[in-house]
């Protein structure tokens, strides 16, 4: 057993303790990672909080990891010590069903093993990355690309590859008009990795005050959603909305910004149901659609696609003693526009 350092919640309503966890001897396919940095995510905080239902307590949260691999199982074959490794939402899946053998092992039909509060083929409870090590098997690890530091390599494994897989699969591109709703940590991807597929790039946020970022990281126009002039200006003017807000919104207000045989995809998890009237689907043929992160060949493609086009998060480094105040600040939408955690601090 490996002891790790690591930041523990204990309930839905409490703070950040330090905490020890186990982790497991290295079987012949894992690779054991130090973590160097790991990236705050709306989900943990969904999950810590209790609101996507209950969880197992003491819970280390974080699934955006980025660190070196400092030992490998007798079977490795892709990894060695002292490479750049990532691992994101998921550590485990059943690898034998159809959708794991295609690749897409997010939807696995026995279900992945998420990098926390999950049970991995041990019958151990996961831990995620607000931690000093991780031990995960060599094909659920990511390979990052040199000219990306680990610090801004590790929003990349959820937040960028969550928004990269719709933004693909939806065809974003030349000629498409793509809108990103709600620029914190996903928006923020999802506008940068539209703009370098080709698409013509509109930010809807509540307010206009990340409008200058927004231009910057390659929007063309930036609208508010708390001006109702929004909403009646850009009446069926996109192909593809990609939702990333955390909370329920009015849907059939963006519903209606699609043109015909425009999609929305709702990639934002809100614990409440969402709720929309067929007819604004009906009148012009259009979908309404979710997506949950991206497969683990498609990740890599998303990390080479962020190196080939320079980007990166912007990001705000904390310690380890900062993650409730960092919880904080993102549901009061204050997070330009990642919390990373410095592992290094733990
Ligand atoms: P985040 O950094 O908090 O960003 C969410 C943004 O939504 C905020 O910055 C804000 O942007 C906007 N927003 C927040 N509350 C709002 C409200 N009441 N009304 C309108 N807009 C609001 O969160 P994140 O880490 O990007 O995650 C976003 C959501 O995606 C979360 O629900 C998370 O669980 C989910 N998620 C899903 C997947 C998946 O696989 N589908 C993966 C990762 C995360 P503005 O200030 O610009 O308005
Ligand atoms: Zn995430």
């Amino acid at each position: 057993m490996i002891t790790a350092k690591a930041r523990a919640v204990d309930g839905p309503d409490k703070t950040f303790r330090a905490a020890e966890i186990k982790r497991r001897d290295l079987d012949s396919h894992d690779v054991l990672i130090e973590i160097k940095y790991a990236g705050i995510c709306h989900s943990d905080i969904h999950t810590a909080h209790g609101e996507w239902g209950p969880v197992h307590y003491p819970l280390v949260p974080g699934h955006e990891i980025a660190g070196i691999v400092t030992s490998v199982g007798p079977e490795v074959t892709k990894f060695k010590i002292g490479d750049r490794a990532g691992v994101g939402c998921m550590v485990d899946s059943c690898g034998e069903c159809q959708n794991c053998r295609n690749g897409e092992e997010q939807y696995c039909l026995k279900g992945k093993v998420d990098t926390y509060a999950s049970v991995d083929k041990y019958g151990e409870p996961t831990q995620g990355g607000y931690s000093t090590h991780i031990v995960v098997p060599e094909d659920f690890v990511l390979k990052i690309p040199d000219n990306i530091e680990l610090d801004v390599a590790a929003p990349l494994l959820c937040a960028g590859i969550t928004t990269y897989s719709p933004l693909n699969h939806w065809g974003a591109g030349p000629g498409k008009k793509v809108a990103v709703v709600g620029m914190g940590g996903l928006g923020h991807m999802a506008v940068q990795i539209a703009h370098a597929m080709g698409a013509e790039v509109t930010v809807l946020s509540q307010t206009l005050n990340k409008k200058q970022d927004g231009l910057q990281l390659g929007a063309s126009h930036y609208y508010a959603t708390s001006d109702p002039e929004t909403f009646e200006k850009l009446t069926e003017s996109f192909d593809l909305i990609i939702n990333t807000v955390s909370a329920k919104i009015n849907m059939d207000a963006y519903l209606e910004l699609l043109t015909l045989d425009g999609t929305l995809v709702n990639v934002g998890a809100p614990a409440e149901p969402l709720s929309l009237s067929a007819m604004n689907l009906i009148g012009h043929r259009r979908s309404f659609a979710g997506s949950m992160i991206g497969g683990i060949r498609e990740t890599q493609e998303m990390l080479d696609f962020c190196a080939k086009h320079n980007i990166t998060p912007r990001i705000e480094v904390i310690s380890a003693d900062q993650i409730d105040e960092a919880y904080q600040r993102v549901l009061a939408s204050d997070v330009k526009y990642r919390f990373v955690i410095d592992i290094s601090t733990m």
